[in-house]
């Protein structure tokens, strides 16, 4: 009882309200990030649809989006059930710090696939459960199931993202991965006629590329007026 539909897919299957006010007054126009017009968001996932109220629509490093891109991206990907794609790479319940170490396993593995493809070298490549406190990032897993990219130096922690989904936390250390590849490569192959950043930039894209163009298109948003700047 009292569960709640969710204004991505319309399943009714959340726990609270997705924002503090809600349902949103009438006629108000909704655009996101929503919590700037409905305050607090709840982070619930939907089972169903896997948007994250405050996350997906506020992300940080990247363009927010709307329920109706989102709704429109994950009906092109034939609506699968987030709650069953998520559920089975799930641990155990019954024994969550066994489990959560299989989870980082299962992302350690995953990391190191994509790093073949583009041939990472291992000093570019993230630690796993522990920081070397050098400023290089570390992932954790914690027995919720959520996965945290870190920076830590010296003791202290300059950066902390945290998600639900993989590919949100493959995104991040691929980003950084690719940005420290490009920036050793343009050091090698400076071209002084041109601003450093144009090559850099082209590098990490073709790079990105190799492992998912949407990611190149996502670190393109993300670099937006600076890309004209470097010249591209
Ligand atoms: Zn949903």
């Amino acid at each position: 009882m009292g569960l709640l539909s969710c204004p991505v897919c319309g399943s009714e299957e959340l726990q609270v309200k997705p924002y503090e006010t809600w349902p949103p007054p009438d006629g108000m126009q909704l655009s996101p990030p929503y919590e700037d017009l409905l305050g607090q968001a709840s982070y619930e996932v939907c089972p169903n649809c896997g948007f994250e109220f405050g996350n997906d629509d506020n992300p940080g490093t990247a363009p927010p989006q709307s329920f109706e891109d989102y709704r429109a991206e994950w009906q092109s990907r034939g609506s699968p059930r987030f709650a069953e794609e998520y559920g089975r790479s799930r641990v155990s319940a019954r024994s969550p710090r066994q489990g959560s170490m299989a989870t980082l396993d299962a992302v350690r593995e995953r990391i190191h696939e994509l790093a073949a493809v583009i041939g990472a070298p291992r000093q570019c490549l993230p630690t796993y459960g522990r920081s070397e406190q050098s400023g290089k990032p570390h992932i954790e897993v914690t027995t919720d199931g959520r996965m945290h990219w870190v920076v830590c130096e010296r003791g202290s922690e300059y950066e902390r993202r945290t998600t639900l989904k993989r590919d949100e936390l493959l995104y991040w250390t691929f980003q950084a991965v690719t940005h420290e590849m490009a920036s050793k490569y343009e050091v090698q192959h400076r071209i002084p006629s041109e601003d450093f950043r144009k090559q850099m930039f082209t590098k990490q894209f073709e790079l990105l590329d190799q492992l998912n163009p949407a990611w190149t298109e996502r670190r393109k948003q993300e670099l937006g007026p600076l890309r004209r700047e470097a010249g591209l």
